[in-house]
């Protein structure tokens, strides 16, 4: 292409016609967490952003089934292994509902029809591809990880995550030759033909790859996995998480089944959203996967960070914990996101206090978005003032939105939700220096004409940034939407101050 892409970002918007977003899939814990609720809602973000566009939508999420951890908690519960494992994600998938999550499907891994079939077709492209061998492999074994850990980064002896002594174990297991794609993978990434958002995790994982890959066990015994799909061929064998977990990404949408219209229509997928804790993976592990198995690669790949709490990893012993239901419970679906969305930055670890929160809350919500919408259609409705509105493919072409647009090109969501934000205080802004609410009620017929203008235009204005918030905080954009196009106020302000 003759054209530099920064040239095209415009274009591009248009361009691709389909949007495909992943979250990972999260193992099946107890306790929902922010970071599950983190996750989430940002894929959700970009999944709304892109059918704000008009773009043909898919948005997947799901978990990662088929481990020990989730046979032992089910032990530990003292129940049977799947209804344990219906319960957990039944949890999910009201978290989900509570934080209006606008998922299309929600794969499992335990799912023998849907999951299963895809997972073994691409175990055979791999084996077709000579990448597959049947290797003895001696290594040392972290059950908190599930996976084996190397001597270098042990602390002390033990894992430093789990501060547990790995046992040495000695197996047959199946090895994916993932050495050999070491090289391409590197232009891959430094091509951005796979593009690592922030620039900062794309030098990490090159670095990484500077120094070659090493092949990966891609199997285990049978006997020791209760969960999981046996290696195709090979009973005596179950196919290890990268091949059962990353495969979600094609098996949901049909990839290996007879109805694989979905795959036709939206794989490669434009966004996987990850953690930075499953980085490498994602980035080095699944392309070398892709292209053992002849398939197209994904084209982005958004890492973000943890969300903190007072400078410190949420836990238990800390006591600094937040529960994302308590929150929407207290504070409602659209307040989590707006403060996720605005306040943690989508490529750096971010913190969240129950202060900090309230603080962003009251500010950003109900003296900012809220009282303005109080504010503007109070006096419109009162004096009878409104405006022709803009459809929203004219509020994209609006030269004042491009660096909105903009910003979710470089999946910076905080610097979107700024842009609503600086039009919010600029609207504020203009009522308290032009006083349209003096104006209006003026005896000079020309001082209450430019009253009703300026009335009109910040009428106008105001539909803009609930076309704008429909990605950030859906429910009260429509709410805001339908508020504007009857021109009425709201009877109770939108966010009580608390
Ligand atoms: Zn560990």
């Amino acid at each position: 292409m003759a054209v530099h892409w920064q040239n095209m970002s415009h274009i591009n918007r248009n361009e691709g016609q389909k949007f495909y977003v992943t979250t990972p899939i999260f193992y099946p814990n107890a306790k929902l967490h922010m970071g599950h609720a983190y996750s989430a809602t940002i894929s959700d973000i970009f999944a709304r952003y892109s059918r704000l566009l008009g773009k043909d939508t898919y948005f997947l999420t799901g978990s990662d089934e088929n481990t020990e951890k989730a046979v032992r908690a089910a032990a530990g519960a003292g129940q049977q292994v799947f209804p344990y494992l219906d319960g957990i994600i039944g949890g999910f998938k009201n978290l989900y509902k509570r934080l209006d999550i606008s998922y299309d499907q929600f794969i499992r891994t335990t799912d023998k029809d849907n999951h299963w079939p895809g997972v073994e077709a691409f175990w055979k492209r791999m084996v077709d591809s000579g990448d597959i061998e049947k290797r003895s492999y001696e290594g040392l074994y972290c059950v908190g990880h599930e996976s084996f850990i190397t001597e270098k980064d042990l602390v002390d002896g033990k894992c430093p995550d789990h501060r547990e002594t790995p046992q040495r174990i000695k197996e047959e297991n199946y090895f994916f030759i993932l050495s050999r794609y070491a090289d391409k993978i590197r232009d891959i990434i430094a091509s951005d033909a796979i593009r690592i958002v922030p620039t900062s995790r794309k030098n990490e994982i090159l670095a990484l790859l500077k120094d070659g890959l090493e092949d990966v066990s891609f199997s285990r015994p049978a006997d020791k996995m209760t969960l999981g799909i046996p290696v195709p061929g090979d009973n005596t064998q179950k196919i290890y998480v990268w091949g059962d977990a990353l495969t979600n990404y094609l098996t949901a949408l049909g990839f290996g089944r007879k109805d694989h219209a979905l795959y036709d229509r939206f794989w490669p997928a434009d966004l996987h959203v990850i953690g930075k804790d499953i980085l490498r993976f994602h980035a080095a592990i699944w392309p070398g996967m892709l292209l053992s198995a002849g398939l197209p690669l994904p084209k982005n790949i958004l890492v973000h960070g943890l969300i903190t709490s007072g400078g410190l990893k949420m836990s238990k012993t800390l006591g600094n914990v937040i529960d994302p239901v308590r929150l929407i419970d207290e504070y409602g679906a659209d307040a989590v996101r707006y403060f996720v969305a605005r306040h943690i930055s989508p490529f750096e670890d971010g913190d969240m206090t129950m202060d900090s929160f309230k603080e962003a809350y009251n500010a950003g919500l109900a003296n900012g978005i809220g009282n303005l919408v109080s504010r503007i259609l109070k006096l419109t409705s009162d004096h009878r003032v409104s405006s022709d509105l803009p459809s929203k493919e004219d509020v994209f072409a609006d030269e004042t939105v491009q660096s909105y647009a903009q910003s979710f090109d470089e999946f910076d969501i905080q610097k979107a939700c700024n842009h609503i934000w600086t039009r919010i205080a600029s609207m504020d802004r203009e009522i308290q220096e032009t006083q349209p609410f003096k104006l209006v009620k003026s005896a000079d017929a020309a001082s209450a004409a430019r009253g009703k203008a300026i009335l009109s235009k910040l009428y106008r204005e105001l539909w803009i940034v609930a076309v704008l918030l429909e990605p950030i905080i859906p429910a009260t954009a429509a709410t805001i939407q339908g508020l504007i196009r009857s021109n009425k106020m709201p009877s109770a302000p939108l966010f009580a101050r608390k």
